[in-house]
């Protein structure tokens, strides 16, 4: 089988690799979290595969690189085009493969598909080849050269949009890509890459193989012709594929997971620190950057604690594709196991329920009620590992440093907010805590210049404006004498 309609909407669900479509001996199904249907059956790539994807993108890297960069910038341009004009389709498909929110998909997510490919492509134009200064008459100029082909490595809680913020500098600052989606949402890639052909990209620029990650995914991150390795996934798989990179000396990039903090202060405006938790429940709970462990100063944890079981009882479980669904289910069968196994073992080691606490009956299939749990030690699992699903813990401190403590208490640093009517608070805080970005008085405001990644085992580097280009560019320098 080489393609299936879902949604209405012709999917090829083989490898794109040097500009054709190439199948594989086996194939893996593809289900959908909906309703668990099996969607399509996309082909399972090996190392055969990864190795012909890499000898394409290497084999297109000069003709490439060599592109000038307004001609690289037109043809990213050409393809967010493309995307626009298929962004509709884009969503359903998404939403069909990883059960968010359709409204979403339509009016934030695959938009900004579209802006991730422009922001890059304008901005190496804009802002690219500024790096000249003087050292005792020697003139120094900076250049970013284009590395070489790039593996990029992608999770399925945003498939197109993780992978787009990848693509668009990599491919911009004139390398090569080949991009292994993950195997649970494979579709959106395959799509994209009839969008790049559409654009005009030569052929083995961009390339996709499909398959599982111990697979395909190990395959990739072992040649020694790839030049950089952008990771966006879990702790236990950035610690294979960075001792796999290591082996090579591969620059790598990685981008994981968290376990965030929302602080709220006693002084803070009750009401927007209740709408921010309850935000926090998006996706399914299934965002790095949800911030999961709620910390609510003591004298106010019972006002709090009431306004946001208010908000969270009105969330509206359901199909992802009606305008009125505020959570959707979880990704897989494996997955929701996993997650009401955390909450499960933190209620026998104590923890009460104050909301949710396991699957939603009434809905069956992989809808997870958005759980909120008190009672919870700061040492406990639940407290210090990333669940990855619709499940809150609130703690309560006493002061600031114990606030500041407690957000800092585990092994993660990828975000935080705090929410306070205090600028001076805010600021105090925000120097102290670990994390690669805070969010005061708000969550989820992202600029593409903005650097973004985690501290600790949160992540290595940071994406985001010239962070990027300086990862997948070997920086130069050239002194000339007067
Ligand atoms: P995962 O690590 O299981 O898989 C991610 C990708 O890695 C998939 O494409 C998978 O096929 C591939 N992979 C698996 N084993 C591999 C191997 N040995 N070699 C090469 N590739 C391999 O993660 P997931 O379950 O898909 O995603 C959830 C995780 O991603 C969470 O921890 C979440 O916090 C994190 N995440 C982080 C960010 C961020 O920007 N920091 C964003 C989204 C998700």
């Amino acid at each position: 089988m080489t393609e299936a309609t879902v949604a209405g909407v012709a999917v090829d669900t083989r490898h794109w690799i040097g500009g054709e479509r190439v199948g594989s001996a086996e194939t893996f199904a593809d289900v959908s979290p909906i309703d668990g249907s099996v969607v399509a059956h996309i082909a399972r790539g090996g190392a055969a595969e990864a190795r012909a994807a890499v000898a394409a993108a290497r084999a297109a890297f000069p003709a490439w690189a060599a592109t000038p960069p307004a001609e690289r910038a037109r043809l990213l341009h050409a393809v967010a085009d493309g995307v626009e004009k298929r962004l509709a389709e884009l969503a359903i498909v998404e939403t069909t493969d990883n059960g968010a929110l359709l409204r979403s998909h339509l009016r934030g997510v695959m938009p900004r598909v579209a802006h991730n490919l422009r922001f890059f492509a304008d901005w190496l134009t804009d802002r690219l080849g500024h790096g000249d200064f003087d050292t005792r008459g020697h003139n120094n100029h900076v250049s970013w050269d284009p590395a070489g082909p790039c593996v990029l490595i992608t999770p399925w809680n945003a498939p197109l949009m993780l992978a787009t913020w990848k693509i668009a500098p990599a491919l911009a600052a004139g390398n090569t890509v080949v991009l292994k989606p993950a195997e649970w949402t494979p579709l959106t890639a395959s799509l994209f890459a009839d969008i790049t052909a559409e654009a005009g990209l030569p052929a083995g620029v961009f390339n996709v193989v499909q398959g599982y990650g111990e697979e395909v995914g190990a395959a990739l991150v072992e040649d020694p012709d790839v030049r950089r390795i952008s990771f966006t996934g879990s702790v236990p798989t950035a610690k294979a594929i960075g001792a796999a990179a290591g082996a090579n000396l591969t620059p790598t990039s990685l981008e994981l997971g968290g376990k965030s903090p929302l602080l709220v202060f006693a002084d803070a405006d009750l009401d927007l620190a209740a709408d921010l938790a309850v935000e926090q429940y998006d996706n399914a709970g299934q965002v790095c950057l949800a911030a999961t462990r709620i910390l609510v100063e003591d004298s106010v944890a019972e006002e709090f604690t009431a306004k946001f079981t208010e908000r969270a009882a009105k969330l509206v479980q359901g199909d992802p594709r009606d305008e009125a669904t505020g959570i959707g289910p979880n990704i897989h069968a494996e997955h929701l196991a996993r997650v009401d196994g955390f909450v499960q073992r933190a209620v026998a080691a104590g923890a009460s329920v104050v909301a949710g606490g396991g699957p939603n009956e009434e809905l069956g299939g992989l809808f997870y009620r958005p759980t909120l749990l008190t009672g919870v030690a700061q040492d406990s699992e639940i407290v210090q590992e990333e669940v990855f699903g619709p499940v809150l813990t609130l703690q309560t401190f006493a002061d600031e440093d114990e606030a500041v403590t407690l957000a800092n208490d585990t092994r993660f640093g990828l975000a935080a907010t705090v929410a306070t009517g205090d600028r001076d608070r805010a600021a105090r805080v925000t120097e102290r805590l670990v994390a690669g970005t805070v969010w005061v008085n708000c969550f989820f405001v992202r600029d593409l210049q903005a650097p973004f990644g985690g501290s600790r085992h949160s992540g290595v580097g940071r994406e985001g404006g010239t962070w990027s280009f300086d990862f997948y560019c070997d920086v130069k320098n050239t002194v000339t004498a007067p």
